[in-house]
Order: C-alpha cells, then sequence, then structure tokens
C-alpha cells in the first residue's frame, strides 16, 4: 500500500493525461495540497470526481506573504466549511519577503489544525528553524514536515517534538535525505512525490506512480525489507490520518 502525502495532480502540467495519472498512481491516497485559494477549490473539485485524491487545504507562503490579511481570513473560513482531509500546503519560504507576514498566516492555519485536530503539511526553505519555533511555541501536533532540508541538528529537534518527515523522490540522489532517513525513526516516515516537482529521474516530471523507488530507496539506506518499509510506512500513515 503506497501513500503519496504530498502531491499536486491539480498543476497544469496534468492537464494531458491527469485521470491517467490518478489512476495508474499504484497509490491508495494521494493527497492533493492546494497552494492558493484557486488551487483549493480545483482539489475539492478532483477529490469529489476520485475517492483516491484527498483534500489537503492551505496557503503556500508564496500566497502569504503578499496577499491581503482578509484574504486570508477569508479562505480560512472556506476551508473551515469544506471538511478538509488535511491542512496544507501551509509554512514559510524566506525566498519570499515579508516574514512578519508569512508568520502570522502560519500561525492562523496551525490553530485551524488544531481546531479540527487534523494532520498538517508544512513547507520551509530558508526557514527551517523558524518554522519548527514557531509549531513549537504554538504546540502543535500530527505535523509533517513536507521535503525537510534543514541541518541534522534541526531533524533531530523536529523528531523529538513528535513531528513526521514526508520524503521524496529526490532522496535517490540526495545525501542529505539519505542521512535523514538513516538518523530518523522508521515510525516518523511518510513518502511523498511533491509532483510535478522533486521527480526522482532528472528532468522529467514527477507523478505519484514513483513512491516505489522512495520506498526502495529507505530500504537500502536502512538495511529493511522493502515490504518491510512499505508495510511501516502505510501504519504511520494510518495512525496520523485515522
Ligand atoms: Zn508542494
Amino acid at each position: 500500500m503506497f501513500v503519496d502525502v504530498h502531491t499536486h495532480v491539480t498543476a497544469k502540467e496534468f492537464d494531458a493525461d491527469r485521470e491517467r495519472v490518478i489512476l495508474e498512481s499504484g497509490c491508495i491516497a494521494l493527497i492533493n495540497n492546494g497552494y492558493s485559494a484557486a488551487d483549493n477549490r480545483a482539489t475539492l473539485d478532483l477529490s469529489k470526481k476520485y475517492p483516491l485524491v484527498k483534500k489537503a487545504f492551505g496557503l503556500h507562503p508564496d500566497q502569504t506573504w503578499n496577499l491581503p490579511v482578509k484574504e486570508v481570513d477569508e479562505e480560512i473560513a472556506w476551508i473551515r466549511k469544506h471538511k478538509p482531509f488535511a491542512i496544507g500546503e501551509i509554512g514559510l519560504d524566506f525566498l519570499y519577503a515579508h516574514p512578519e507576514k508569512q508568520i502570522d498566516a502560519f500561525k492562523k492555519f496551525i490553530s485551524l489544525a488544531l481546531e479540527l485536530d487534523l494532520p498538517m503539511i508544512v513547507h520551509s526553505r530558508k526557514a527551517e528553524k523558524e518554522v519548527l519555533d514557531v509549531l513549537e511555541d504554538m504546540h502543535a501536533k500530527k505535523v509533517i514536515l513536507h521535503c525537510f532540508s534543514g541541518k541534522l541538528k534541526l531533524v533531530d529537534r523536529a523528531e523529538k517534538l513528535g513531528y513526521f518527515f514526508s520524503i521524496p523522490g529526490i532522496i535517490v540522489h540526495s545525501l542529505h535525505f539519505q542521512e535523514l532517513v538513516k538518523r530518523a525513526s522508521i515510525t516518523k516516515l511518510l513518502t511523498e512525490t511533491d509532483a510535478p516537482f522533486l521527480s526522482p529521474i532528472k528532468g522529467e516530471r514527477n507523478e505519484p506512480k514513483y513512491i516505489p523507488l522512495t520506498i526502495q530507496k529507505i530500504a537500502e539506506v536502512k538495511g529493511m525489507d522493502e515490504k518491510e518499509v512499505e508495510n511501516s510506512i502505510f501504519a504511520n500513515y494510518q495512525r496520523l490520518f485515522r
């Protein structure tokens, strides 16, 4: 049983063959992470059409850094009304401006996830420490750090806080993710593609069907059996999303 906890099958890159990509994913759940107001609505529509597409709603920091606060609040109200499966994509990305504005919005989404008792799927770039600071301050629970590129010290800190790491396909060539997987407990790992991005096959569009490549690599790095890794990750998924 394969799961892709962070994917974007609503992306325009899938306009020509979306149905095939979903139906031939080999996954039991594709958690589509809405990154904008428009993408949240597209995620809702797609989840109605395909039960294996699960709806995560959020606003990516590439939105929150320049959206009027009123629009962020309206989106949160919309999300509350539309029964999300998870909250995401949310987080901090200091490649963009206005860190204070990003942090304010991030805190609102953490509160929403806590209020609804849902897992939250968190993006961090050039802000890994700040993301952990905010999550810890807010006593966040059910946290999934997506594609976490923070230093190993931060990996240890996140694990102590009980957070999960969703491992992208680039682990096949990324020493950082191989090291992360080696350090972290198998009970804290999940799999993601971030499709159409972060393909394990350089230069190719990514798809949920590549999840088994991540499982293979995790098994190799941890010296475990592939089936055992697959089962453990599925058990983690069930524990978090029950
Ligand atoms: Zn993403």
